[in-house]
């Protein structure tokens, strides 16, 4: 196979030229100049693939999937918001995860995995939520998932306690599920994950916390936080401080770094509540994480984060002045030396009605989000979506921005075709109208103007 007039950019200076590139069961065979007649077809750019850190799989479409009109599947369409506030959310999600069916779960889930692929997603961790009202139902589907799309994309399952495991009546059968799947479905499971600011105080927080360490110890498994999710202005009392100080002390306790497979990363999420800090505060728990050496990846979710948090107050007289806080993941990286990526986390349910959960835009509305307009920037941003997302779920990182080289592998890389023209309906008696179109010929007019999803292909 020949891919035509690929664009190669060179990092060392900055040029780019265009080559023919001959590949034979996968690897490069051959790099030569392009022919006459293959300047003449569209240039087209070979990236590394996309990757979604951090995405749930069995709340996909809840609200989109209309899966309600056939009778087979259960009807959620009374579930979609009312207010949009986040208890709301967490609400008609407990209800909707009531009146899953296995073939419900198999169906969502396939279309987000088959949607992903198409829009250049290759690998992932997908969180199901296991507790009292699913039992062990979505775990179970996404085995299936995983099995069925092998061949497509690798999906590292996170065994995921969004609700309490230690408060209310029912932290201990929802415990003892997560347990249960720990131990009955190891090889299955990638990752564990807990959500500690669902407890109903800071004790049993402390006590998530502590119990999923011990647990991701236990099973050799990456460990994942939905953490510090609000934007109330932290407290200094150390007694009282973010959380992720808390995840912190506790992996230095267990010896996470002495213990762990050296593969496993602890990913924390959400952690919105860390922009609230002032540059002193953030650049004291950078140092104290970069001290610690351990591998700990925060995942940034901007757009679920924006929907969700800085709600007007009853008694805040200002109901237009929302502050939409995230963690500003590019600076975290540039600024504060700490390893950070990009999720999507939601689509097309109460806590993430909007989007198509393509990364690529995710990776497009970070620049309005973080007010990052550079070339730079824009790079940064796909290494968020791509590269940095895999080290932050511990995966390989095999695909570089390299120059192509004969005998490199190009499989699992993303191609990026351009378009020479788009055709619409003639006048003065013409049958068509011809408008030549843009080429896109680096990463920054792929993150500043995404690729629609039928340009992409994934190699194999
Ligand atoms: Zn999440």
């Amino acid at each position: 196979m020949i891919l035509e007039n690929i664009v190669v950019s060179d990092a060392r200076d900055g040029t780019a030229a265009r080559y023919d590139v001959e590949i034979n069961d996968g690897r490069v065979q051959n790099i030569v100049r392009p022919s006459r007649s293959s300047l003449d077809t569209p240039t087209q750019l070979l990236l590394p693939p996309l990757c979604h850190p951090h995405i749930h799989l069995d709340k996909a479409y809840i609200l989109t999937c209309n899966n309600g009109v056939n009778s087979r599947h259960p009807d959620y369409s009374d579930l979609c918001p009312k207010s949009g506030s986040f208890a709301e959310a967490l609400t008609n999600t407990s209800q909707a995860k009531a009146r899953y069916t296995q073939e419900d779960l198999y169906l969502r889930g396939s279309q987000l995995l088959a949607t992903s692929y198409a829009q250049g997603v290759t690998s992932m961790r997908a969180f199901v939520e296991l507790d009292h009202v699913t039992g062990l139902l979505p775990l179970t589907t996404a085995i299936r998932l995983k099995e069925d799309f092998a061949h497509l994309l690798e999906v590292q399952i996170c065994a995921f306690a969004q609700d309490p495991i230690f408060s209310t009546a029912y932290g201990d059968p929802n415990r003892s599920i997560i347990d249960e799947a720990l131990t009955e479905f190891a090889p299955f499971i990638g990752a564990l994950g807990t959500t500690p600011y669902v407890e109903m105080s800071r004790e049993k927080s402390l006590s998530n916390i502590e119990w999923a360490i011990t647990k991701a110890l236990a099973h050799h498994v990456h460990l994942d936080f939905h953490l510090d999710y609000t934007l109330e202005i932290p407290s200094t009392l150390p007694s009282q401080k973010p959380l992720t100080y808390s995840v912190v002390e506790s992996l230095l306790k267990h010896n996470w770094a002495q213990i762990a497979d050296k593969s496993k990363t602890i990913a924390l999420g959400h952690c919105t509540q860390l922009s609230m800090f002032d540059d002193t505060e953030s650049k004291a728990l950078a140092e104290l994480v970069i001290a610690s050496r351990l591998p700990i990846h925060f995942v940034g979710l901007p757009t679920s984060d924006i929907f969700m948090m800085g709600r007007p107050s009853s008694i805040e007289s200002r109901s237009h002045n929302r502050p939409r806080g995230t963690m500003h993941v590019p600076s975290m990286i540039k600024e504060l030396g700490l390893s950070a990526c990009l999720g999507v986390n939601n689509v097309g349910n109460a806590f993430t009605p909007f989007g198509t959960g393509d990364p690529l835009q995710l990776a497009s509305w970070a620049v309005g989000i973080y007010q990052v307009g550079t070339v730079e920037d824009a790079e940064l941003l796909y290494d968020c979506i791509s590269s940095r997302a895999r080290k932050a779920i511990g995966l390989e990182d095999g695909a570089q921005y390299d120059p192509v080289h004969e005998g490199q592998d190009l499989r699992g890389y993303l191609l990026l075709r351009n378009e020479s023209v788009a055709e619409f309906p003639g006048h003065h008696g013409r049958s068509k109208m011809t408008v030549a179109q843009r080429q896109r010929l680096s990463l920054k007019d792929i993150v500043w103007d995404p690729p629609e999803v039928k340009l992409r292909a994934v190699l194999r």
